[in-house]
């Protein structure tokens, strides 16, 4: 059986991540196994009315087969999953309202932009659902006809979009993933101060190199605590479930009454399709391959901005002011240089907002160091005008820009650039994982 629901917090506060926590601790109440580890799984990143992180979470249950799992730890008690589901098992039957009951006061109803939905099925998504949820806009109705025919059950909170995140979701096969294990503050310390030791987090850093965006050396960020106050008090990514749980006991921090272990698509790339100019819309995202045509320039506020061109068309590309230095490598390209491009779509105009780029070819730039000598007075030419070639003063002698004298400048960035870890979408993946 899967269970999966999705926008229930809002930017001010909760995280559907906890409603997971106690959705997992009510099923085991219910005396269900909970099989393998729950997913946090997130969606098209572009669209504009997402609630923070625009993540559902997806719980598979049932009666399990298998050696258990530790998944995570509540109040001191350890919570497990069972690796795979025993065949022939009949699920009784259950209620979505079973699941719901009490759980719903930890939605943030009150949010104009907060609209939960949860779904219960015993059948499987089509797979095409997730990658329609991860790359493209769904709408709920077109949610509405898929769990009608797979017989599922589900509710819808007010516009219930929420069901998008939760089909999607359960739609997931894992194929590219990653974990992060989350931690959760007591319930009447959710809106209190808190800390976490950012020397111990570079320590972690260090020590567990299968995790990855710990900390932002770079602009002193500790990219595993959330910006909002909510009842997680960090996160840590990697690759490898069992690490995260030593990579925790090395954080210091105020301390928190639970913690659990999410296989998730952040980190996955999944978002990125290889597309040509004319066919990017928006609110995807696009991997292009192009050429620039125009060389960067940088806006008010900070950001660069810059063109390209494939054979079907020309977009605009930005590296926004939070990118920070990455703006600087993207300030150094060229007109003609040919790059791969990575990042979601914005609206009007269409604009690709980078996430990571691979210049392939910066060849090296001539620079004019003097214009050229005449050959029959020996005096320095005077340009005509840019691109028009020169003349000599003194006899009228004519001579072209190509008789000017100029010198090579190697560009040294061809390569691989990510944004820095402060700026860093959860899907992107890090070069740090490409490499490896
Ligand atoms: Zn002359």
């Amino acid at each position: 059986m899967y269970f999966a629901i999705d926008d229930t917090d809002s930017r001010q506060g909760m995280c559907t991540t906890y409603v997971g926590l106690k959705v997992i601790l009510k099923l085991n109440e219910l005396g269900y196994d909970i099989i393998g580890y729950p997913r946090l799984v997130r969606l098209n990143p572009n669209i504009p009315w997402k609630t923070r992180g625009n993540g559902s979470v997806v719980i598979r249950f049932g009666f399990g087969q298998g050696r258990q799992i530790k998944i995570g730890e509540y109040n001191g008690q350890d919570i497990f999953g069972k690796p795979r589901e025993r065949k022939k098992e009949k699920t009784k039957e259950l209620e979505i309202e079973d699941i719901l009951r009490d759980i719903e006061r930890y939605f943030v109803l009150d949010d104009r932009n907060t609209n939960p939905g949860a779904v219960l099925t015993s059948k499987k998504l089509p797979e095409w659902l997730y990658w329609e949820g991860v790359r493209d806009v769904v709408s709920v109705q077109e949610i509405e006809n898929v769990l009608e025919q797979h017989e599922a059950k589900y509710k819808k909170y007010k516009l219930g979009r929420g069901i998008i995140g939760a089909s999607c979701g359960i739609a997931w096969r894992a194929k590219r993933k990653t974990y992060e294990l989350l931690t959760y503050l007591p319930e009447e310390k959710f809106s209190e101060a808190r800390w976490v030791d950012a020397e111990s987090v570079k320590k972690m850093d260090k020590q567990i190199p299968s995790t990855f965006d710990n900390y932002d050396y770079e602009n002193n960020y500790t990219a595993i605590m959330p910006n909002s106050r909510t009842p997680v008090l960090f996160g840590i990514r990697g690759t490898m479930p069992e690490e995260l749980i030593k990579a925790k006991d090395i954080v210091k921090s105020t301390s928190y009454e639970a913690y659990l272990i999410y296989e998730t698509n952040q980190g996955s790339d999944d978002h990125l399709k290889r597309r040509k100019i004319r066919e990017i819309r928006e609110y995807t995202s696009a991997i292009v391959h192009g050429n620039v045509t125009s060389a960067p320039k940088r806006l008010r506020g900070g950001h660069v901005i810059f063109t390209i061109a494939d054979s079907t068309g020309e977009i605009e590309c930005a590296a926004y002011e939070p990118t920070k230095k990455f703006r600087d490598v993207i300030s150094k390209l060229e007109i003609g240089d040919e790059v791969v491009v990575y990042g979601g779509v914005r609206k009007e105009p269409l604009t690709i907002n980078i996430e990571k780029i691979n210049i392939i070819k910066a060849p090296p730039v001539l620079k004019k160091v003097s214009n050229p000598v005449c050959p029959l007075c020996g005096r320095k030419m005077e340009s005509i005008g840019r691109g028009k070639g020169y003349r000599c003063r003194k006899c009228g002698t004519r001579a072209s820009e190509a008789d000017a004298q100029y010198t090579k400048i190697e560009r040294n960035i061809e390569g691989f650039y990510e944004v820095p870890v402060i700026a860093r979408r959860h899907l992107a993946r890090p070069l740090k994982i490409i490499k490896n």
